[in-house]
């Protein structure tokens, strides 16, 4: 069977892969939520917008005769990876995952790991900070608990209703950002702690090398937790995969 690939994307892991399929001239379509307005422009057939849950993804992959799920989605997109593995298993299309390890702390970082969300807002109480809140838009009301803060925000694009923080700067600017840059935005708004996501990856770190190069403090927040599934680290593993692994696998063997 010629291979027809969905890739959930929404990353630069996503955006390599993408690249790197189009250059082997696969077959594959590459799947975007649609948080972004104008999201990047890739080489390969885009489709947006929600599956409509497990069902509506199990669905999608069996009418347009998917051979190989692959989610590259964010670490922190946990319902869509959930979703994926549900539905792999419910359509009897291979899944694996492209995902990168978490960060670790290096000599010279001072940060505070948290579990959660929830964790991170109480880690945040006490007197009044310049803090960067780096986790993207949908936690951002859980912060309004701790309104003491001047919060710096960074979004892709310019929201249509204002965060709902009392007190913040907003920038508008679509990464990757190099340390240079993060460093200087650091001082430029005379951040003192800085408050992020354990993404992992290259795409992100710069803010957190720049808040080690100023001695910034930072809280981490770790990643939820998923189904047990297939995962790989880099897109040359993806490709293994493709061309060795995925077309004999059979659905007995995922979520190993
Ligand atoms: P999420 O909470 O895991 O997913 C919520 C719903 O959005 C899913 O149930 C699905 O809707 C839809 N969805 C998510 N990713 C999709 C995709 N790639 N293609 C089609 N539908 C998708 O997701 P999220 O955290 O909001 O992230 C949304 C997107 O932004 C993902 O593509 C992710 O890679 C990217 N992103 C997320 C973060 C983050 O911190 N969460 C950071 C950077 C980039 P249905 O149930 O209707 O199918």
């Amino acid at each position: 069977m010629t291979p027809n690939l969905l890739v959930l994307g929404g990353t630069s892991e996503a955006s390599d892969l993408a690249r790197e399929l189009a250059s082997r001239n696969l077959q594959a379509t590459l799947s975007y939520a649609g948080r972004v307005a104008r999201p990047r422009r890739q080489p390969l057939p885009c489709r947006v917008g929600g599956f409509g849950g497990v069902e509506g993804l199990a669905s999608y992959l069996r009418d347009n005769r998917i051979t190989h799920l692959i989610d590259a989605t964010h670490p922190f997109a946990a319902q869509i990876s959930r979703n994926a593995v549900a539905a792999s298993a419910l359509a009897g299309v291979p899944l694996l995952a492209l995902t990168r390890p978490p960060w670790k702390p290096q000599a010279g970082d001072d940060w505070l790991e948290v579990p959660d969300i929830s964790a991170a807002v109480a880690a945040l109480s006490g007197p009044a900070q310049r803090v960067m809140l780096a986790v993207g838009r949908q936690p951002l009301a859980a912060f309004a608990a701790q309104p003491q803060h001047h919060y710096l925000l960074r979004v892709v694009d310019e929201p249509e209703s204002p965060p709902p923080l009392p007190n913040h700067s907003l920038v508008v600017s679509r990464g990757p950002f190099t340390e240079a840059e993060d460093a200087a935005l650091l001082r430029r708004h005379r951040i003192s702690l800085l408050v992020a996501k354990n993404a992992g990856g290259r795409g992100a770190v710069a803010k957190l090398t720049a808040a080690r190069s100023l001695g910034l403090r930072v809280i981490l927040i770790a990643r939820p937790p998923l189904p047990a599934r297939r995962e790989v680290e880099s897109v040359e593993a993806v490709c293994a995969w493709l061309d060795h692994g995925a077309s004999t696998e059979t659905v007995a063997e995922r979520g190993v």
